[in-house]
């Protein structure tokens, strides 16, 4: 985790007051404190965050992009004030490589069906490695299958970090696309962008970046990492569900066409031929999710005003007392220990079926996530069929690891 923000900014971050802010933690489940760590599934929404969305549809709502009255006006400087935002966020060059979309599933079909599709030819391949979720498995495999191209995934090692010898030497003339994952979302690694981006660029392969795990986590910056697409999700992100955001390079966009068609994507339309309208709008056809988008732009704010550095700095501290916490559980096995991870914990517990440890720990008031997470391959890489999951975020407190280790040891006699 990154540990750029100094003990000064630590010491002044007051958790209780940045836990009052958000309405839901204070919330009892089966009768006991809500103990939140299911962060990385979706983050929980700051008031700010609710406000925005809740004074949009009070005050401003009105479609985006169409409309010359004054609420039309406030709604698309609303909307696209938040492009900005993002664009600041990730360090775009130009808020016109922002497009928005309703998460990174969507990002990553519009890169599949727009990018890959048309230039794809059989025998030709897309890297990925083991360790991606779904979503950065499944839009390649479907169009390989129309194309005849296929689908290869770079190793890891047992201790869940990406071989990166082996991602590079898979590099070769076929690949027309490699993507990886900024933070696994299942062992918290964190992947070495720069180096696979600057790999990439030497052989001419575009590399996209499925960053749902980081952006809400690690300051990015698009043009640091040096890779060709990010895609990001904005319910990670202390926002709204709904909203995501792919970032691409210009020049790629350019050559790109769109995967959706209809109103707002246009230039022109008539029976004998369309012409479309630059990016980002050829890529974001119908109305959007403007209110999301607004209390998207809010999440930023928040973000930016607590610091990804303090967030960062909090969350490591927090991630260590966690790992020396579960180290002291008999019997749990922990997938992931990557010398480079962000506050992500998958175990199993000898004897204890995922799903049973979820379900008991949810009596308890601890959310935690089981199963596959979205990641067969990776499943299938350590022989299991499902773990659990802590995921951790900057609101979450030792107290409420103290309350999930004894929770977990009361499951454990439970179940013996
Ligand atoms: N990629 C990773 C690493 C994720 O963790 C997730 C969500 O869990 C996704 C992609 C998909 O995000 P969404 O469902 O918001 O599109």
């Amino acid at each position: 985790m990154s540990t750029q923000a100094s003990r000064g900014d630590i010491a002044a971050f007051d958790v209780a007051r940045i836990r009052a802010g958000f309405p839901i933690l204070s919330r009892q489940v089966h009768g006991k404190p809500l103990v939140y760590f299911d962060n990385a599934n979706t983050s929980q929404k700051p008031i700010e965050v609710i406000d925005a969305v809740d004074r949009f549809y009070r005050e401003t709502n009105a479609n985006v992009a169409r409309a010359v009255h004054s609420l039309g006006e406030a709604a698309t400087s609303a909307y696209e004030g938040a492009r900005d935002k993002i664009a600041r966020f990730i360090n775009a060059p130009t808020r016109d490589e922002v497009i928005f979309t309703s998460g990174t599933t969507q990002a990553m079909n519009t890169v599949a069906y727009s990018y890959a599709l048309p230039r794809l030819q059989p025998g030709d391949e897309i890297l990925v490695t083991t360790m991606e979720h779904h979503a950065n498995i499944v839009p390649w495999q479907l169009v390989a299958a129309r194309t005849g191209a296929k689908v290869i995934a770079a190793p890891i090692t047992q201790s869940g970090e990406l071989i990166v010898e082996e991602f590079i030497a898979r590099l070769n003339p076929r690949v027309k696309l490699a993507g990886v994952t900024h933070v696994s979302n299942v062992l918290g690694t964190i992947n070495p962008i720069r180096e696979l981006a600057k790999a990439c660029r030497a052989r001419g392969i575009p590399l996209l970046v499925d960053g749902s795990q980081a952006a809400p986590h690690l300051a990015i910056d698009v043009q640091a990492l040096g890779c060709d697409f990010y895609a990001l999700t904005g319910h990670k992100l202390y926002g709204p569900t709904g909203t995501g955001v792919l970032w691409a390079r210009k020049e790629l966009l350019a050559e790109m066409p769109p995967f959706f068609g209809g109103g707002e994507m246009i230039r022109t339309v008539s029976f004998d031929g369309t012409t479309f309208a630059d990016a980002p709008h050829k890529f974001e056809a119908g109305t959007p999710n403007i209110a999301g988008f607004v209390g998207l732009g809010a999440a930023i704010d928040y973000v930016n005003r607590i610091g990804l550095d303090t967030i960062g700095a909090i969350e490591g501290e927090l991630a260590a007392y966690m790992s020396d916490a579960l180290k002291s559980v008999p019997g749990l096995r922990l997938f992931g220990e990557a010398k480079d991870k962000a506050a992500v914990f998958s175990f199993l517990i000898d004897g204890v079926h995922a799903h049973d440890l979820a379900t008991l720990l949810d009596h308890e008031g601890v959310a935690v996530r089981s199963g596959h997470h979205c990641a067969h391959p990776l499943m299938q890489f350590y022989g299991v069929p499902a773990t659990a999951r802590a995921s951790l975020a900057f609101y979450n407190t030792r107290e409420e690891i103290d309350a999930f280790i004894a929770a977990i040891a009361k499951v454990r006699k439970l179940l013996a």
